[in-house]
């Protein structure tokens, strides 16, 4: 099972292993390996604490905080380096040829430049191939998971979904990803504004030769709303 899961990945991977967006040394780790990278993560945190001249040993609210750090990036913030999906399972598309499309993944990253959050959305269309395949609705969610669970930059963040989605639905006729993000350092450092999103777009096949698909997954996602929260 592992080795299958292994394989399966590989094969969306476009990063090199190490990287902040790639995944680590060893993937997919097991609980053990998990917890020894915790154990380590901790340590180097509680001194990253001490160069900042925090007492977080006595301070009540802090005591627990390297831990705390560490579990939240193996588990949650980076989920997506140690921790591999499920197997993508796809189905025959009996003869549907249209648009499938699902808006408003939820999306929850961190940038590689500065380590502070990334929220946003997901849009992601494609078109099924003659006799193609179709995948498991929720399977764009864990993608979407797969690759925001690590350090990202949004543009590379928007194409390692594409390519995800483009490989696992082979023989379609175009594939689109949407992402509209805000983040964390824009807002609470350097330039320190609030309310601004970045929006990023990659098309292929279909999407990106015929103006009328474009609309009409444009018009789906309602994208000129969205944009104005
Ligand atoms: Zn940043």
């Amino acid at each position: 099972m592992e080795n299958k899961r292994r394989k399966v990945h590989e094969e969306l991977e476009v990063v090199k292993v190490g990287y902040a967006n790639g995944v680590a040394e060893g993937f997919p780790l097991n609980d053990k390996e998990k917890l020894k990278m915790i154990d380590k993560a901790e340590k180097a945190y509680g001194k990253f604490l001490d160069a900042l001249k925090c007492d977080w040993r006595e301070d009540p609210n802090s005591m627990e905080t390297p831990r705390r750090v560490a579990k939240a990036y193996v588990n949650d913030l980076w989920e997506g380096r140690y921790t591999a999906m499920s197997p993508i399972t796809s189905f025959p598309s009996d003869g549907y040829d249209g648009i499938i499309i699902e808006r408003n993944i939820p999306l929850t990253s961190m940038c590689s430049h500065h380590h502070q959050t990334i929220g946003g959305v997901v849009h992601i269309g494609y078109i099924a191939g003659e006799g193609g395949q179709v995948i498991g609705l929720s399977k764009l969610n864990r993608i979407v998971e797969l690759f925001g669970r690590r350090g990202a930059i949004q543009e590379q963040l928007t194409s390692a979904i594409h390519n995800a989605v483009d490989k696992i639905t082979e023989g379609n006729k175009g594939v689109i990803v949407t992402i509209v993000g805000t983040h964390n350092c824009v807002s609470c450092r350097g330039v320190k504004h609030h309310g601004a999103s970045m929006q990023t777009a990659k098309l292929t096949g279909a999407f990106l030769n015929e103006d009328s698909c474009k609309a009409e997954f444009y018009k789906n996602i309602e994208l000129a709303s969205i944009c104005k929260h």
